[in-house]
């Protein structure tokens, strides 16, 4: 006997809705990239109960026939692709032509529909798969679709439903993605009678500041690049805004929310000396590619895509998302040197993109005049080599303070002078420290204030980072070698971080049983407790753990960058204040430390002068 049946079309509707239609906001998402799909200029979605009673969307899109209106419940009719091939160049939201079939299966459903050109409309209602009245009716052009009491024949579905709270939210998720990537339409939100959302049409930025408050108007900036494999625009939270929570993180891929956990890495990859650590960035990214590039068949809800190169676009991304930080993230008075576009040259098959580098002029100094900066070429010597000679002025002897100048309190300029201030050069430009703690200088646009110890923490990174890359290392051998001890814990994992300290100059062995003999310290070590740095260092690595990328390294270099800093409470000559200055200006990421803390602030003369009004 033959066992195997054809399963009746029902059965394998509610199968197929099972994997499109989880929950009620599955079937708004899939309603609203209908409405969008029809060209629509204006969507209204109403709910009740969290989309479980009714979920209501209406368009003023091209409308259906009225064959089309019924046959829009069958499986695999959709008008959006015609051959197998089409399927390479989809620009439309959907094209499976398994929604409406899907919630036809399990729900209750009224559709409205009128095309422009037609007299009358048609209404046709359907209840798990089965028409129960199809009629002309007088409507407005456009579609609109009435889905009540979802899963009411499949109870199991029903009772897996959330907390209505939750179902809402999963809803309002949904009804963002759609609205983020559709500016030029307006849309609106009703939940049980009271208004969520209107939004008008308007750009890009105007809708995320529509749907996540105008508060974000401050904290983005855009980020915009083109090449042959993919056009980015769109806009990314600056650094100082970057969330304890996951924040809104967006990718679009031609005009369609997706998930993509290697470019979120690009782009978490881009921040990564920039944040704080456990803080995420917020971006929205709009991705424009070839249609035959992408492959959106992989999911039947259609977020988790594939790029058919995948590295360069992680490449890309990168630095697209690196280049808006370099740009944007300091005051416009830092005017770093970047390149406009990024330029990629054609690609063959088989080529790999080279990662666009990021130009950021190491010379550029507040405190120069603009001219100088450009005239000043790349090839001179490096900023660290330049930093070297100022350097050794950081530590003097204490005979050697220059106590801070009584004059620097009182600049004798008047603010308009200061406002086209070319004179503000690093010769005459007045150091004043603030509670031992704060250097304050003026600059072209106002009065920059650094954290003393944080700006020393940049610098020293990045010379430990660069001494590592590089192999050097200035050892200061000890005359009376020290030994130093640990738990047993604590010994395993500073034995591990031998190789690490060796280079940054330390010279240390394992005696074994917790001890270790210090035979030499870095150059510039001072006169440091050596436990005690070695013991801090051990616990700024282990909250490190987590963070940084999980770079060794890079965690050391932090760690003893952290230990070595001057401290708050240490007096700085002028000197010095201005060697901290010149070198963290030099540094490739003078705004943050290596775990994202911020070095210095500015206040400009305009904020200045408001405080006074
Ligand atoms: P798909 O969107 O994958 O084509 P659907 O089941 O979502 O499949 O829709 C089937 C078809 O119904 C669409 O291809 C479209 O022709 C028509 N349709 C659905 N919603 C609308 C709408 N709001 N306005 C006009 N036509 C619509
Ligand atoms: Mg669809």
């Amino acid at each position: 006997m033959d066992i195997i049946k054809l399963l009746p079309d029902m059965v394998a509707n509610q199968i197929a809705a099972g994997e499109v239609i989880q929950r009620p906001a599955s079937a708004v998402k899939e309603l609203l990239e209908n409405a969008v799909d029809a060209g629509s200029t204006e969507i209204t979605v109403v709910l009740k109960d969290a989309g479980k009673t009714l979920i209501q969307i209406t368009d003023n899109g091209c409308g259906m026939s009225e064959s089309d209106a019924r046959l829009c419940f069958a499986r695999h009719a959709t008008s959006k692709i015609r051959e197998a091939n089409d399927l390479f160049a989809i620009r439309t939201m959907g094209f499976r032509g398994e929604a409406l079939a899907s919630i036809a299966s399990i729900a209750q459903v009224e559709l409205r529909t009128k095309r422009v050109e037609d007299e009358v409309g048609t209404s046709i209602q359907i209840e798990g798969s089965d028409i129960k009245l199809q009629e002309p009716c007088q409507c407005n052009n456009g579609t609109s679709f009435l889905v009540k009491n979802i899963f009411f024949n499949v109870p199991a579905r029903r009772t897996f439903l959330k907390s209505e709270a939750t179902e809402l939210s999963y809803i309002m998720e949904e009804f963002q993605r759609v609205a983020l990537v559709n500016p030029g339409i307006a849309f609106s939100l009703f939940h049980n009678g009271k208004q969520h959302y209107k939004l008008d049409a308007g750009n890009s930025k105007q809708r995320i500041l529509a749907i996540f408050g105008n508060g974000y108007a401050q904290k983005l900036v855009p980020v915009e690049t083109q090449s042959n494999i993919v056009n980015i625009t769109g806009f990314i939270g600056k650094p100082e805004f970057a969330k304890r929570t996951r924040g809104e993180q967006y990718f679009f891929a031609n005009n369609r929310f997706i998930r993509h956990p290697y470019l979120h890495h690009a782009v978490v990859n881009a921040f990564q000396d920039v944040i704080a650590e456990n803080t995420h960035p917020s971006y929205f990214l709009f991705l424009d590619v070839d249609p035959k590039t992408i492959d959106i068949n992989i999911h039947p809800t259609k977020t988790e895509v594939k790029f058919e190169d995948e590295k360069s676009m992680y490449a890309i991304v990168r630095a697209a998302v690196k280049q808006s930080i370099g740009k944007f993230s300091l005051t416009p008075s830092m005017d770093f040197e970047i390149e406009r576009s990024l330029d990629f040259a054609e690609l063959k098959p088989g080529e790999t993109v080279k990662v666009p580098q990021i130009k950021v002029n190491p010379y550029f100094n507040p405190f120069h005049k603009e001219d100088q900066v450009e005239k000043q070429s790349f090839s001179h010597k490096t900023p660290a080599n330049k930093g070297l000679d100022q350097w050794e002025k950081l530590f003097p002897k204490e005979q050697d303070y220059i106590a801070p100048q009584q004059e620097s309190l009182f600049p004798t300029q008047n603010i308009e002078s200061a406002l086209d201030d070319t004179s503000a050069e690093k010769e005459t430009a007045k150091y004043y420290q603030l509670q031992q703690r704060y250097i304050l200088t003026q600059l072209k646009t106002g009065l920059i204030v650094i954290h003393q110890q944080y700006a020393h923490e940049r610098i020293l990174y990045e010379r430990y980072l660069k001494n590592y890359r590089e192999g050097h290392r200035a050892v200061q051998q000890l005359m009376f070698p020290q030994t130093v001890s640990f738990n047993t814990i604590d010994a395993e994992l500073f034995a591990s971080l031998l190789g690490d300290l060796q280079h940054s100059g330390f010279d240390i062995e394992d005696f074994g049983k917790g001890s270790f003999i210090v035979n030499g310290v870095p150059a510039d070590f001072d006169n440091h407790s050596i436990q005690d740095v070695l013991e801090h260092l051990l616990e700024s690595y282990k909250q490190n753990l987590q963070g940084m990328d999980g770079n060794k390294q890079k965690r050391v270099a932090a760690a003893f960058a952290r230990q070595m800093s001057i401290r708050p409470g240490k007096i700085l000559g002028t000197e010095e204040m201005r060697s901290i200055v010149d070198l963290l200006f030099a540094c490739s990421t003078p705004e943050t430390t290596a775990d994202g803390k911020k070095t210095f602030t500015i206040l400009s003369y305009e904020e200045l002068e408001s405080k006074f009004l």
